[in-house]
This record gives C-alpha cells, structure tokens and sequence, in this order.
C-alpha cells in the first residue's frame, strides 16, 4: 500500500489524575493499534488540569520515553486548571481536526473502554461506510445501583421530552471521521453535553456493545450530585419542553381559575354575599404563589445558561502543548 493510502487515526485521551494508569493504558492500546495495518495511529492526550503526575507520564510518553516501547506520534495538550472531561473532549477533537485526522477515537484512560473494540470500530466503520462507529454498555455491573437507577431514568425523560434521541448505555468512547470531528467542533457552546452534541449532528452511526469494565485504579470522578447537575444540565441543552410545559401548566390553572371566578359571581348573584372563605384563599394563594416560584425558576435556569453563553469564554485555557509548535 503505498503511504498516500495511508489513513491518519487520532487517539483522543482525556486524563485527569490518571498517574497510575496512562503507562498500562498506553501499552494497552499499543498491543491493539500494532496489529492493525493501514493506519497511521497517533495519540493526543488532554491533561485536564490533573494534580498527580498525569502530565509528566504523558511527556514522558510525548518525547517518546517509555521502558522498551517505542511510543511514536504521541502529543499532549495540558489545561491551567480542570474543566472537565466535556473540554478534554473537544479539544482533542479541535487538535485532531488542525492535524487534518481521517478519524478520531475518544478513549477513556482508564480501560473502562475496552481497546480490543478500535479494531471492530475501524473494521465496522470501513464495511459500512458509515461516519461513526460508537461503543454502548449492555451491563451496568460494579456500578453502583442508584448510579444506574439515575441513568436509566435519565434516558427515558432525555428521550421523551428533549429534540435527540440518546442511545441507553451510550458512551462516549467512540470511533469519527473527519466531517463528523469539524461539524462537533464547529459547535462552539461552552457548557457542553456531547451525548447530545454526537446525537445532534446527525451522520450515520453505527453501535458496537460491551459489557462494563471496573476501572483499572483509582475512583471515578462523578459523585451522584455531580451526575445529576450533568444530567439535568445535559437534558436543558437539548429540550425546551420544560418551558412549553410550565406554559400549558400555566394555561390550565387559568382557566380553572376563570372558571371558578364565575361560580363565585353567579353564587354571590343568586345567593347573596357569602362569608369569604379564609382557607380556600390562603390555599389558593399558596398554590399560585409555588406555581409563580416554579416557572420563574425554571425560566431562571434558561437564561442562567444563556447568561454564561453570552460571556464567549473559551472552553477550556491551554497551559501548555507540543501541539503548537
Ligand atoms: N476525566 C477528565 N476530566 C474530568 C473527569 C474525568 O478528563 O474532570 C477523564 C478521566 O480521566 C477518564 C474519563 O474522563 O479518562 C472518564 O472519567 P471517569 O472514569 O471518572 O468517569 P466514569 O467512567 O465513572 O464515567
Ligand atoms: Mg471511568
């Protein structure tokens, strides 16, 4: 084959406190991308503001210093401070773009994807022309249980109510081409949730699945609060139904309202003045009182995010790179 035909694949990495694992990762993904021919296999990894020795391991691996591997086209981009894998993520996918990448594979660092799928993700994504080839999990097992309970759930309302349809089990290691990679990064929104942002894009998608995989060491960063900030944060991006159903809320609590209002005038025509009822007012005025509270508060969380949009912050800062030299 001669090196024209030769395709460039990225390996995207987001690593925060990873020390302990980026070495095993590495030559776990080296055993897998060896094998496959055809490739050029290139590694970007995203420091993502991490406090233990992340960022030396990668430079380590960067300069190509590693015990008896040769570690190739490795590079590093080191945030000033975490911001999250969300940030990782794109800009891993901005870098794989710049360096004009066939394709892009988002890989967690801890080996809770499993490597072996990249050779099915290329093999898939060449059989069928698709754009993407994406990993889904069929088992939640050593996760914990109200970890799952809060997934599932999250799915069906995500589903129903929001503009994407999100796959169950959906992760975001995933296999890109090219045309997917610019369109995700031309997304320039700053609070990101890219489930959604992979769903809305569109492009042909193929599903590949696996059985969950316990983390090779240390803890996974989500607590269940920070999960649940994610998951409702994620569900505002990509669903305005909320506000459309305070409003039909709304609309039926007025016209139960008006309807009310001309019982009591026709009672009052035909029966005179009743002695008011105190608790029927105090009910009434607490229940619309809420109701007022509610809406503002959800109408208050659309334009909280609006409010920070509007600022254009960037992403994520960059402390340093062997990208930009
Ligand atoms: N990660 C990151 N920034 C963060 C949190 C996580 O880059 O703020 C990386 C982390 O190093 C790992 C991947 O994202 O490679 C998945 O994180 P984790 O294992 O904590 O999540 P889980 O697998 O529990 O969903
Ligand atoms: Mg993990």
């Amino acid at each position: 084959m001669s090196k024209t035909n030769i395709k460039k694949i990225d390996i995207i990495v987001p690593c925060y406190n990873e020390g302990d694992n980026i070495d095993i990762f590495f030559c776990e993904v080296e055993k897998v991308v060896s094998d496959i021919g055809g490739y050029d296999f290139g590694y970007i990894f995203i420091d993502d503001g991490s406090t233990d020795d992340t960022l030396e391991k990668i430079k380590a691996l960067a300069c190509g210093k590693m015990d008896d591997v040769e570690s190739g086209d490795v590079h590093y981009i080191s945030f000033s401070r975490n911001f999250g894998k969300e940030a990782a993520m794109y800009a891993g996918l901005k870098a794989a773009g710049d360096r004009r990448t066939d394709y892009a594979v988002i890989i967690d660092a801890d080996l809770q994807h499993p490597p072996q799928l990249i050779k099915d993700m290329i093999r898939i994504t060449e059989e069928t022309g698709c754009d993407s080839c994406a990993a889904r999990r069929v088992t939640r097992k050593g996760e914990p249980r109200i970890r799952s309970v809060f997934a599932r759930a999250f799915y069906k309302i995500m589903n129903r109510y929001s503009d994407i349809e999100i796959i169950d089990g959906a992760v975001d290691f995933r296999l890109m081409n090219s045309k997917m990679i610019k369109a995700i990064v031309s997304m320039p929104e700053n609070q990101r949730f890219s489930k959604g942002i992979f769903a809305w894009v569109g492009f042909h998608t193929e599903w590949i699945e696996f059985e969950n995989v316990k983390r090779l060491s240390g803890e996974s960063k989500w607590s269940v609060w920070s999960l649940t900030k994610y998951a409702i944060a994620g569900f505002l991006d990509f669903a305005a139904s909320p506000l459309k159903a305070v409003g039909v809320f709304g609309g039926i609590t007025s016209v139960g309202a008006a309807i009310y209002l001309i019982i009591e005038i026709l009672k009052t025509l035909i029966m005179g003045i009743d002695v008011p009822g105190y608790a029927s007012i105090i009910c009434l005025i607490l229940f619309f009182g809420g109701l007022i509270t509610a809406v503002l508060s959800i109408m208050g969380e659309y334009i909280g995010r609006m409010y920070m949009e509007t600022k254009g912050r960037p992403i994520y800062i960059e402390k340093e790179s062997d990208l930009d030299d």
